[in-house]
């Protein structure tokens, strides 16, 4: 029989990173034995939610047209509000995105002369169009909606004494993205997100709480809906959408805020009782059924490459100790070559497209050039293994995802395999640990 380490040399990786990564692995098990353990919680969360609301086989059926009593889209939409313990929820394929989620949740609750207040900084960069912070057709900007806000300490905590001062009788409602995004500032736990929800709550209950919860749906047992936030927001094509779910975005909240959303998704009446689910119901769920352990498995990827590159010397975020509360890892190369290169390595690993050469462009919505690595089943999936990187100081690359654990780490090797062909890490380097 052939060996592991003779199928990895076969697809490319070198012993010398091979056993590197071997060495980096071993010191490791705590941390994914503490991974499993959430993972299993969060499976039987949602197999408890999908138990009590009946799903069954006829739900997987495809509506079309006006997509009137669609029984699986509903029965979803309540297995959606159990997992996340909220009243009601909004689980769409016509959500295009989480952007696009997100979008909906702020223009369907807040009105001219409201303001949106975020509290964690500055918001994911597609959000800086949907509110005006960059001018664009159609912002909330335009329909006399104002934005605030106020960062995070330098270290990273909610600076409560600015926002009880820019809380205002405007503010309507307070964003908290759970996320990192594309920053270097820690991502936010859920014990931190539920301190500064209660905190807005005990200045003035009647402001709506909204968390960007993208990256972050199952990777604690508890989501920041477990703690009073009216609605949380993401996209079916990361966690909560297992890999399988082929577009969609969601809203879990109160049954005020949902209603809203519908009707802004929608129309004003028609709200929740439109729109066909097309055939992907069964994604969503089957989807959903996965999205802990695949969650727990782009987890240890991300663990396994905080890990990698903290012994080379290399500044990562999260650091390789620090607990996780979103699966996206931060490495600065700080030189663009390094985010190439890395790029290159996770392309090439894919299932997918791992023969083509990603190269740096501007996409639409980002403000410099970004190189994005992904050989994905769902184009623009980022639960499958994928790479982003802004090409701009600190030259950082976000790496999320991974259907599987061991997908994960063969990308992490070839990232690093490519570093180590472009001469950026050293063979004594790699033997020193
Ligand atoms: C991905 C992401 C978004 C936007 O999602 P898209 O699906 O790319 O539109 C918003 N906020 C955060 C924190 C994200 O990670």
């Amino acid at each position: 029989m052939e060996s592991i380490n003779n199928i990895y040399s076969k697809m490319g990786i070198s012993d010398v990173v091979y056993n590197y990564g071997e060495k980096v692995l071993n010191t490791l098990k705590e941390r994914f034995e503490e991974i499993d353990c959430i993972a299993e919680y969060n499976q039987m969360k949602v197999l408890n939610a999908m138990q009590k609301n009946y799903v069954s086989a006829n739900h997987f059926e495809a509506s079309s047209g006006y997509g009137y009593d669609d029984a699986g889209r509903e029965t979803l939409e309540k297995v959606y509000a159990d997992v996340f313990h909220t009243e009601d929820a909004l689980v769409r394929p016509q959500i295009v995105c989480g952007t696009h989620a997100l979008a909906v949740a702020l223009a369907a609750n807040l009105r001219p002369g409201d303001e949106m207040l975020s509290i964690s900084g500055k918001p994911y960069d597609t959000l800086e169009e949907v509110i005006g912070i960059r001018q664009s057709n159609g912002s909330l900007a335009e329909y006399g909606i104002t934005y605030n806000q106020v960062d995070l300490t330098a270290d990273g905590e909610f600076d409560l004494e600015g926002i009880k001062a820019a809380i205002s009788d405007k503010t309507k409602l307070v964003e908290i993205q759970r996320s990192k995004g594309y920053q270097t500032r820690p991502t936010l736990s859920v014990e931190k997100i539920a301190k500064a929800t209660a905190f807005v709550k005990s200045i003035r209950k009647d402001i709506i709480v909204m968390i960007d919860n993208c990256y972050g749906e199952f990777v604690e047992m508890n989501e920041p809906s477990d703690f009073g936030a009216d609605m949380v927001v993401g996209s079916l094509i990361k966690n909560p959408g297992g890999g399988l779910a082929p577009i969609g975005g969601y809203i879990a909240g109160t049954k005020e805020c949902i209603d809203r959303c519908a009707y802004r998704l929608t129309t004003p009446g028609l709200g929740k009782e439109v729109g066909a689910s097309l055939g992907v119901n069964r994604s969503f769920y089957q989807g959903l059924f996965l999205a802990p352990t695949v969650t727990a498995g782009a987890l240890k990827g991300a663990v396994f490459a905080a890990n990698i590159y903290e012994n080379l010397g290399f500044k990562v975020v999260p650091d390789g100790k620090e607990s996780r509360h979103d699966i996206i890892q931060a490495v600065e190369f700080g030189t663009p070559e390094g985010v190439i290169e890395f790029c290159k390595g996770i392309q090439a690993a894919a299932p997918v497209d791992s023969y083509v050469t990603p190269e740096p462009w501007a996409m639409p919505g980002y403000d410099s050039d970004v190189i994005m690595a992904a050989g994905a089943f769902v184009q623009g999936s980022s639960i499958e293994l994928s790479a982003d990187g802004p090409i701009k100081p600190p030259y950082a690359v976000y790496f999320q995802g991974g259907l599987t654990w061991y997908h994960a780490k063969y990308g992490i090797l070839m990232s690093l395999q490519k570093l180590f062909d472009a001469g950026i890490v050293k063979e004594e380097d790699l033997k020193k640990f």
